[in-house]
């Protein structure tokens, strides 16, 4: 079973089996990974900027491996990965404490003003009066 699709990583035309990747950049993956992994054996105090440029495997990539829990930053102090908002490194999640709170209010905000736009259609014709004779 399979779809025709386009694969995320190099967009050629595939059958998705389910990992919206080509079997090409599979491969690729898995050798992106295997080098960064042997690195990382050896330098254990690498950042992720430097692992980068050592292993030719992009930072995106590389975070993406963090995040899957492939590569374990327990053991690497300085390994982060930056936030995908705003490039703050980051040990956890997608977004920085500062970005993740900052999505949570505007999620909060859009929430909030659909309630006030229901409490209008349900009888707020008084409000709408009201707004009107501001001075
Ligand atoms: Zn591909
Ligand atoms: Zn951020």
């Amino acid at each position: 079973m399979g779809n025709l699709a386009n694969c995320r990583r190099c967009g050629k035309l595939f059958v998705n089996v389910g990992k919206n990747i080509c079997p090409t950049c599979v491969q690729d993956i898995e050798e992106e990974y295997t080098r960064c992994a042997e690195y990382l054996r050896e330098n254990k105090l690498v950042n992720i900027y430097d692992l980068s440029d050592e292993t030719e495997v992009p930072v995106k990539q590389i975070s993406q491996f963090i995040r899957e829990g492939r590569i374990s930053i327990a053991g690497n102090p300085n390994l982060a990965y930056p936030c995908e908002a705003c490039g703050t490194l980051i040990r956890e999640g997608r977004l920085c404490n500062k970005c993740s709170e900052r999505l949570n209010k505007g999620i909060k905000q859009v929430l909030e003003e659909k309630i006030a736009e229901e409490d209008v259609q349900k009888g707020g014709y008084y409000q709408l009066g009201n707004k009107k004779d501001k001075k």
